[in-house]
C-alpha cells in the first residue's frame, strides 16, 4: 500500500530509476529501503532486520560493518582520495594492491587491469581479446562464444555475451560476433537417464562441432563463469570443464573465467577455477575482492596474453582503454584490507565448511517437499528450484509468480533471497557459522511451506 510507505521509501518511489526492477511492482508496492548492516544482518527503515542471505548482491562477502575496512577507507580518503593511472600515473597503495592480486592468483598471472565493475571488467576482457589476437597477426580470429543462461554484466557487449533472453530482447541485442551454447544446466538439459559426464561430453561435443562449423581460426575466446549465478545458480556437471578445456586448447581458444561471483572463496576455494581444475587465460573478478565496499574489478591477464602485448604494443601505440575510476586508490586501500580479512578470518576454509553443510541442510529440510524440484549447489552458492511436479519437472504456472511469493514470505520471515524466476537463491557472506546456516534453512522452508503447503 502505498499510504504505508515510509518517507525514504515515497522519496525512492518517486525519483530512482531502478535497475532490474519491475517498475509495475514498485509502483504497486513501493520499495524495500535498508538503513543499515551488521554482520550478515541489514535493518531496513521500519525496523525490520532480515538475515542476509545473498550478500547484498553476491558481494559482501565478509559482512556489513567490517571495521578493519571501513576504516581502511576513512584512511585512504583522507591521505589521497584520488589519482588516476593513465599515462604512466599510479599511487602507492594501487602498486601495493595489484602485487597482492597477483600472489593470490590460482595460475601464474603477469598484470591485473582495474575497472569499477563487473561489465566494464568483461568489456575490457573482450577488447584485450581483439586487442591480443590484432597483435599478433590474427585479424579474423574475433569471435566470441558464451553459454545460454550466463551472466557477463549489462554493458552493450556484456549483455550481449550474457545468455538471457530478457535481457536482449527490447534493447536489440546481442550485437558483435557472438555465440552462444548451450548452458551446462543438467537438471532441465539432460536428456532422461544421461549421467552427468555423458551430457558433459555431449556440451563438449557441441561446442566443437559449433568451432568447426565456424571455422576455429575465427574464435578467439570462450566466456564461462564457474558456477552460472544469475542465470539460474548452475554448478557444472561432472566433467564438464575437462570435457570443454582441451577444445578450446586444441583450436587455440583463450579461456575467460568470470570469477566475479566466484572469486576470493564462494565456492570453498579461492577462486572457481580451482574448484573444477581449469587454468584460465584471463580471470574476471570484482565485488568480493572488496566484499562490496567500494566498486572494484580486476582483469587478470595471463603470461601467454601479456608476452604479446608487452612485446607487440610498442609497434601498435597507446593502448587505448581505460577508465577514470581503474585503480582508484580508495578501493585499493578496500581490498588490501578485505583481503588480508580473507586471510586472517580463514574465510576460505569456512565455505568449503558451512557450504557443503547447508546444502546438506536445505536437502534435508526440503527435499521431500513436492514442489521443490532441484536443489543444488556449491560452496556458498545454492539454488531451489521450485517445480509443479517433481516427477515430470513440469514447472510452476508462470503467472503465479511463486518464486516472487516465497521471496517475499521469506522477507516476512526475516531472511533476504533472490528469485531468479522460480530457482531461489543463496549466496550469503562467506563467515556465516553452521548456526546461521540454520537459520537461514529454517527461515527458508518455512516460507516455502507458506506459500506451497506441499
Ligand atoms: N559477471 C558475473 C558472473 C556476475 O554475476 C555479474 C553481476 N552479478 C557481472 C559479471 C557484472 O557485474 P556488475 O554488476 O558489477 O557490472
Amino acid at each position: 500500500m502505498v499510504s504505508q510507505l515510509s518517507q525514504a521509501a515515497l522519496r525512492d518511489q518517486r525519483s530512482q530509476f531502478h535497475p532490474f526492477t519491475a517498475i509495475t511492482d514498485l509502483m504497486a508496492e513501493g520499495p524495500t529501503v535498508m538503513e543499515s548492516g551488521s554482520g550478515i544482518h541489514v535493518r531496513d527503515v521500519d525496523g525490520r532486520e532480515y538475515i542476509d542471505g545473498m550478500a547484498g548482491l553476491w558481494c559482501v562477502n565478509l559482512g556489513y560493518g567490517r571495521r578493519e575496512i571501513t576504516e581502511a577507507i576513512a584512511r585512504q580518503s583522507e591521505r589521497l582520495s584520488f589519482f588516476h593511472t593513465f599515462n604512466g600515473m599510479s599511487s602507492d597503495v594501487v602498486a601495493e594492491c595489484a602485487e597482492a592480486l597477483l600472489q593470490r592468483a590460482p595460475v601464474p598471472m603477469s598484470r591485473v587491469f582495474f575497472g569499477a565493475s563487473g561489465s566494464d571488467a568483461n568489456e575490457t576482457q573482450l577488447k584485450l581479446v581483439w586487442y591480443y589476437n590484432n597483435l599478433r597477426g590474427k585479424p579474423e580470429k574475433k569471435k566470441i562464444i558464451a553459454r545460454w543462461n550466463a551472466y557477463h554484466g549489462s554493458g552493450v557487449a556484456t549483455a550481449s555475451l550474457t545468455g538471457l533472453p530478457g535481457m536482449h530482447t527490447l534493447f536489440d541485442l546481442p550485437k558483435g560476433p557472438i555465440l552462444h551454447v548451450s548452458a551446462p544446466y543438467y537438471y532441465r538439459k539432460a536428456p532422461e537417464g544421461m549421467t552427468e559426464r555423458a551430457f558433459s561430453q555431449q556440451l563438449a561435443q557441441e561446442l566443437e562441432d559449433l568451432i568447426e562449423r565456424e571455422g576455429a581460426d575465427t574464435i578467439a575466446a570462450f566466456f564461462a563463469e564457474a558456477v552460472m549465478g544469475a542465470g539460474g545458480l548452475i554448478p557444472p556437471p561432472e566433467g564438464y570443464f575437462e570435457a570443454i578445456c582441451p577444445i578450446l586448447k586444441k583450436h587455440d581458444i583463450l579461456l575467460v573465467a568470470d570469477e566475479v561471483v566466484s572469486g576470493f572463496g564462494r565456492l570453498g576455494t579461492y577462486w572457481g577455477s580451482q574448484t573444477y581444475g581449469y587454468e584460465p587465460d584471463l580471470i574476471t573478478s570484482a565485488k568480493g575482492v572488496t566484499s562490496g565496499y567500494f566498486p572494484m574489478s580486476v582483469c587478470y591477464i595471463s603470461p601467454k596474453v601479456w608476452d604479446v602485448i608487452e612485446s607487440e604494443a610498442g609497434k601498435a601505440g597507446l593502448f587505448g582503454h581505460g577508465y577514470t575510476y581503474s585503480a582508484h586508490p580508495v578501493g585499493a586501500a578496500a581490498a588490501l584490507a578485505a583481503l588480508k580479512l580473507i586471510d586472517d578470518l580463514k574465510v576460505v576454509d569456512n565455505v568449503a565448511d558451512v557450504g557443503p553443510y547447508m546444502l546438506q541442510a536445505m536437502r534435508d529440510r526440503l527435499g521431500q517437499h513436492p514442489h521443490v524440484g532441484d536443489i543444488r549447489g556449491k560452496g556458498l552458492m545454492l539454488g531451489i528450484e521450485l517445480v509443479h511436479d517433481r516427477g515430470t519437472k513440469e514447472a510452476l504456472p508462470m503467472a503465479n509468480r511463486t518464486g516472487r511469493q516465497v521471496l517475499k514470505a521469506a522477507a516476512n520471515r526475516g531472511l533476504i533471497t533472490r528469485a531468479l524466476g522460480d530457482t531461489l537463491v543463496f549466496a550469503p557472506p562467506l563467515v556465516i557459522t553452521r548456526a546461521d546456516a540454520d537459520a537461514i534453512v529454517d527461515r527458508f522452508g518455512a516460507a516455502v511451506e507458506d506459500v506451497l503447503p506441499g
